[in-house]
């Protein structure tokens, strides 16, 4: 984690993170409390992954539910849109909660199948029922936190009452959507969200903001909360709590799941502060390559990683990349070191579909392999994280290897990245020194390119940490 971090880092790691943290917490929704270290005592880097699926409702290993669905619904709602179109975004969930999601709130069932108009269906639900401080409107808030970031605090918390507000009348449910929206501002530039509390808390209206400033202290712990984590109060209290506590994407993620409850929901709201605090490349790649679903009511199209990463993207004002590889020549795949081959994108690509493939680059459509792991590398000096994925992407590598499988290590023109990692692979399994690795790979694969030097002094780095003796 740095400063320097570039942005688009921390953009893609906040949506992304949600997601994996909704598709993380899935199947122990409604469990008891540390079920997932329980299952998972050390990480679990082989073809099974902690992305396990199960649970009442019989998810897929890394399906995500109703909390990213919502959420892509704001995505989408504010790019076709270019901003907030508060009808629109209803209509968009009406449309959905008639399609029987498998997973939906009470609340916002409630709401959304009232037919009442978009703007007094939540308050005339409040005004009945006295109910409506679920955690369902703060489940839903990174895109739209991504998107107002860059207009500031005021705009930014303004626009998560208002969105929160569709489906939970509760004021105090609003609050929460703007105190997170805050929070992820100032993580997204690089701040600490953990600083950007109390400023966040002046901000809140007044009667709300003692409740919320008890479960937001930095004493607060879980076992400090007054209701179940299906309301929206302990949700951030414990979000913030792991993120307080967690030294890295992975373990904030494994204290929430582990208080058990709406483990989807509240590691959603975690996973998407936390992956912008750690950016994309702190998110596990055996967690966020898994991620995949459909929302229903909107067509047949399957959201996977790449598609999170482009709509992170837009909502953040980037321009939107199709991204195409065009045709390139196809080299590889090719055994450069037992059982490790590599190859370029198209190499890799049709290949034998029992390779594990190591993925290093963008992909346009993904592939038809059933085992791949999709690292966040840029094939330039900007990667602030780089340590952090090489290190992720080489447990996996002797992971996947110890079960027997044969890797296939690429990138886009099977020369930098790829080479990076063949190099580091070595380093870790053999012993040997930078120079040697780089020597012992250049002679088996000719495409090996030396071009970042970003990539060699982690190489350095790597040889400081581990000479040798951490041997997979
Ligand atoms: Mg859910």
């Amino acid at each position: 984690m740095t400063q320097s971090m570039h942005r688009s880092h921390r953009v893609a790691g906040a949506l992304v993170g949600s997601a994996v943290g909704d598709a993380l917490g899935a199947p122990f929704e409604f469990g008891p409390p540390g079920q997932l270290t329980a299952r998972f005592p050390v990480p679990a880097r082989g073809a099974r992954t902690e992305m396990c699926g199960g649970g009442s409702l019989g998810w897929a290993p890394g399906e995500f539910t109703d909390d990213t669905q919502m959420a892509l619904l704001v995505a989408t709602s504010l790019v076709d849109n270019a901003g907030p179109d508060l009808a629109d975004v209803f209509a968009r969930f009406t449309r959905w909660a008639d399609a029987n999601p498998p997973d939906i709130g009470n609340q916002t069932r409630a709401v959304l199948s009232s037919g009442r108009p978009w703007d007094v269906a939540a308050a005339e639900h409040f005004a009945r029922s006295g109910h409506a401080a679920g955690n369902g409107g703060l489940m839903r808030t990174t895109p739209a936190a991504i998107w107002f970031s860059r207009a500031g605090t005021e705009a930014t918390m303004d626009g998560a009452r208002r969105i929160s507000a569709l489906t939970h009348g509760d004021p105090s449910a609003g609050e929460g959507a703007a105190i997170l929206h805050e929070l992820m501002r100032v993580a997204l530039e690089g701040g600490d969200p953990l600083d950007a509390v109390e400023p966040a808390l002046a901000l809140v209206a007044e009667e709300h903001r003692d409740r919320w400033a008890t479960v937001l202290d930095p004493a607060w712990t879980p076992a400090d909360a007054t209701e179940s984590n299906g309301a929206v109060w302990p949700t951030l209290g414990q979000a913030m709590w792991a993120l307080r506590t967690g030294r890295d994407f992975a373990e904030v993620l494994r204290l929430v799941v582990d208080l058990g409850g709406d483990t989807d929901t509240v590691a959603c709201v975690a996973g998407g502060l936390a992956g912008a605090v750690f950016g994309m490349g702190g998110i596990p790649s055996r967690w966020a390559s898994a991620l995949h679903g459909r929302v229903p009511g909107h067509g047949e199209k399957l959201w996977r990683l790449a598609d999170l990463q482009q709509l992170a993207a837009a909502l953040d004002g980037a321009a939107q990349q199709s991204y195409d590889p065009g045709v390139i020549p196809r080299i590889g795949p090719a055994e450069v070191l037992p059982g490790i081959w590599a190859a370029n994108l198209d190499g890799a690509r049709y290949s034998e579909q029992d390779f594990a493939v190591i993925s290093l680059c963008r992909l346009g459509e993904p592939f038809e392999h059933e085992l791949q792991r999709m690292a966040y590398v840029a094939d330039n000096e900007h990667n602030s994280d780089l340590d952090v994925v090489l290190a992720d992407v080489l447990e996996d590598m002797a992971a996947l290897r110890a079960e027997g499988h044969r890797l296939l290590v690429h990138c886009h023109g099977g020369a930098s990245r790829t080479g990076l990692v063949l190099r580091a692979w070595l380093m870790r399994t053999e012993g040997m020194a930078a120079d040697e690795a780089t020597a012992h790979v250049a002679a088996r694969w000719p495409h090996l390119g030396l071009w970042n030097a970003s990539f060699t002094a982690a190489l350095d780095r790597l040889a400081v940490q581990s000479p040798g003796a951490d041997r997979p």
